[in-house]
Formats: C-alpha cells, structure tokens, sequence
C-alpha cells in the first residue's frame, strides 16, 4: 500500500499539473515525505560523490563511504559552506556543464556564483508555481514581478512559475517606482511580486494617487518588517505573503500560506537540517538540494537562524514550516546585552519616528566592558534626545532580559546620529556587526 502510494507521489511530484501537486501537498502525509526525502538523499549523496570534485574530496577525506549513507548525520561534519564557494573555482561543485548562472549578493565581498542548467530552472518554476496556486494565483491574473535582473535569480524561476500555471506575467527588472505605478493600471496587474522596499515606495505613491484592485502581494522575506507588512497590506487591502530562498538554493525554499505564520517548505526538492540548536529550537539552517544536478549543493549552511514548527498547519498542507528568519549567524553577536541577532534592534527601532531605515548596531569595547552603539540617520530634525530616550524605552519594553543585562552593568548603551545619506546604502548593509577586538 505505502509503495503504491508513494509511486502515486512520485508522479504528482514530477509529472502532475500544478493544480494536482497542491492537492498532493495536502495529502502526502509527512512520514511518507520523510521517505522519499531520504531515498533522495542517499541518491544525490552518491551521485555528487562520482560527480562532484568538492564533495567526493571531503568524503575521502573523512573516510566515509557514500554507499553508507541513509541520512545527513551519517556525514558527520561534512558541510558546504558558502565559504567554499567563494574561495574555489566553480569546476570543483560542478557535476555536468552548466547553462545558467546567478550571483548572489553578499554583505561584503565578492559574489557566490551558482550554475543551473534550463530544466533545473524550469523544475525550481513548478514549485513556486504550487505556492502561487495555492495563494490563490489563477490563469486569467496578471502578475507583475520587479525582482532584481541581472545575474539574480528570482525573477526568472517566478516567470517560469507563471508559465507552469498559464498566468499572465511580466518580469521586467526592477523600474523605478514612479515609472512603474503609471503602468499599473493600464496592464491591470492584480498579483505583485517584489523587494520589500520598493514595494513600500509604490504603495507610498499609491496612498497619495489611487490603489487598483490587488488579489495577492509576493514579497521576498529578507527584511520585511512586520511594520512595512502591515503598511503595504493597509495599502493595498490585499495579503502579503512572503517567501523565504536564496540563489543556492535555486529560488524559493518556502513560501507562506495565506495564514502567513512560517514558510512551508519544499520538502520534495530539498532537505533541513538546523544545527546547534538553542533551548527554543533556533539554529543554522542546512539544506541539501535533492533534484539538482548541475550544481548540487550537500549541506549547504545558509547561515540562516530559524527553526522548525512542528504542528499542523491549519492550512491543510502537510509540510514542515520554518519560522521567519532571525537573523544570519554571521551576523549574531554574542555579548553582554545576550546572543544578539539583527531582528532585535529591527524590533527595538520599529516605530521610533525621525530616523531612516538604514541604520547598524556596533558592539563596542570599551576596557574590559562592552559597548552597544546605535548609528542611526536623523531625517527630520527630531531631538537626539528624544529618539534615545524612545530607543531605551523600546528596548526595556520589548526585550526585558536584555535590558535586565543592562541594569546589571554588563554593556553600555552608546548613540552616534548622522545626517541622513550618511550609512552605506546597498542589497544587504550590515545592521549588527561585532567590533571588538579578539
Ligand atoms: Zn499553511
């Protein structure tokens, strides 16, 4: 019975319309995704062994035997790291000649190249495509997406997504705001896709000059804070449902469901793992592609910090979800105020009027004490003193336990204003970062 099921999935997964995978997504019970997860597994272990010089490499390294291989613990602390990507040539993860390459864009530094070949593409479409569908996307929609172009990957695996549904799509780069709201209406767009920022810029002109009608906004999760969420949807009268991937990844790993409460994962195309957990749960996220062979990824850390949310989606699908993303690790500092991500001092600033949006959190040293530094631009003219005294207020209301650390003299609070256009402006700015000597 369970074999027949499970060719019966099989099929749905590769062959089915997309309207049929949703429905699969709802009926797949997880044990049986678990099983085909891990028979995936074992396939891309061995393959990327024969295949892959980097991996291939490490295994011997560590005298492991691919053939031995049932799940990632059997591979002990064999990783890839984006590290790794940076520091060796592209020959040395690539299995087959490549047709396509994207670039990711780091905090600093010089860029993660990834190749795909077309059908890689087109598959990672299907599977954006089952959570547009299941978002409520529907031939007879118009779907913008103003993803980044160049060598970035989104707005090409979500123009494959909308073929796979047969719905209208316009992937056109990222145009200017103000250029693009004169063609909103003239195209009738209902279903947007875009960066969190612009999407805020839009919905700023469209507050002043008139909203049309929106079924559904897609926005890429990285650094949409629950205060532009709110605004864009107050906007728009329309849902915002955020996806959670990378270029490694080849797109989306996860997208949320109209529930909006975690990304459900693509659990048939990829596998989880978190490390180094803390006591709730949050730790690195580690994927392993399981269908890519151009460039398959075994371990991948993303330096993501989340975590797994176990319970049944009230949503019907049966996949994991993961919560929104914490922070990176390589951004979390560890000091006297706590282990600190990024997410909190989004969560401490969120409200405080009279400062921009690019701002960064220093940990100091001061001696033998740690220092925290908020850099922020004042826009308006607004008294120092009163963004300081709101700053604490926020961080003494909102984050109890750090401010606790505060009152027992383990680090100081520190301010450093600028005029606005002062902070480095970019993709990914850093908001925390560790100054402290080693
Ligand atoms: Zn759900």
């Amino acid at each position: 019975m369970l074999a027949k099921l499970r060719r019966f999935a099989e099929r749905a997964l590769i062959g089915d319309s997309v309207p049929a995978l949703v429905r699969w997504g709802k009926l797949v019970p997880p044990s049986l995704v678990r099983s085909i997860q891990l028979g995936a597994f074992g396939e891309m272990v061995r393959y990327a062994a024969r295949h892959q010089k980097f991996f291939g490499r490490k295994l011997r390294e560590k005298g492991i035997d691919p053939g031995r291989v049932r799940r990632p613990e059997d591979l002990g602390d064999v990783f890839t790291t984006p590290e790794d990507l940076l520091r060796l040539p592209p020959e040395d993860f690539l299995c087959r000649e490549p047709q396509v390459v994207f670039e990711t864009t780091g905090t600093s530094g010089s860029p993660k190249r990834v190749y795909f070949g077309y059908d890689e593409l087109e598959f990672a479409g299907r599977y954006e495509a089952a959570g547009l569908y299941q978002n409520g996307v529907r031939p007879g929609d118009r779907v913008v997406c103003t993803f980044d172009a160049g060598y970035w990957i989104s707005g090409w695996v979500s123009f494959f997504a909308c073929k796979q549904i047969g719905v209208f799509c316009s992937a056109i780069g990222k145009p200017r705001p103000e250029d693009f709201y004169s063609r909103l209406g003239g195209y009738r767009y209902n279903v947007i896709m875009a960066d969190p920022t612009w999407l805020v810029s839009l919905s700023e002109i469209a507050e002043k000059r008139g909203v049309y009608p929106i079924k559904v906004i897609f926005a890429a999760g990285d650094r949409m804070t629950r205060a532009y969420r709110d605004y864009v949807e107050r906007v728009w009268n329309a849902p915002v449902v955020l996806g959670y991937g990378s270029t490694e990844a080849g797109g989306g790993v996860g997208m949320e469901c109209l529930r909006r409460d975690g990304y459900h994962l693509d659990e048939f195309n990829f596998l989880f793992e978190t490390l180094d957990r803390d006591a709730n749960g949050y730790g690195e996220l580690v994927v392993t592609t399981l269908s890519r062979r151009t460039m398959p990824l075994v371990r991948y850390r993303t330096r993501d910090v989340t975590r797994f949310i176990e319970d049944r989606c009230a949503c019907g699908i049966t996949l994991r979800r993961v919560a929104p993303v914490k922070g990176r690790r390589d951004e979390m500092v560890v000091m006297g105020a706590g282990n600190m991500h990024p997410e909190i001092f989004e969560k401490v600033l969120d409200g405080v009027e009279g400062i921009s949006d690019v701002w960064q959190v220093a940990v100091r040293q001061e001696g033998v004490r740690d220092v925290l530094e908020f850099r922020l631009e004042l826009t308006n003219g607004v008294n120092p003193s009163a963004v300081e005294a709101l700053v604490r207020k926020n961080l003494e209301a909102r984050y109890p336990e750090v401010w606790a650390n505060h009152l027992c003299g383990m680090y100081r609070i520190d301010f450093r204003f600028s005029p606005p256009g002062t902070h480095e402006r970019g993709r990914k700015p850093k908001r925390l970062v560790d100054e402290r000597k080693e």
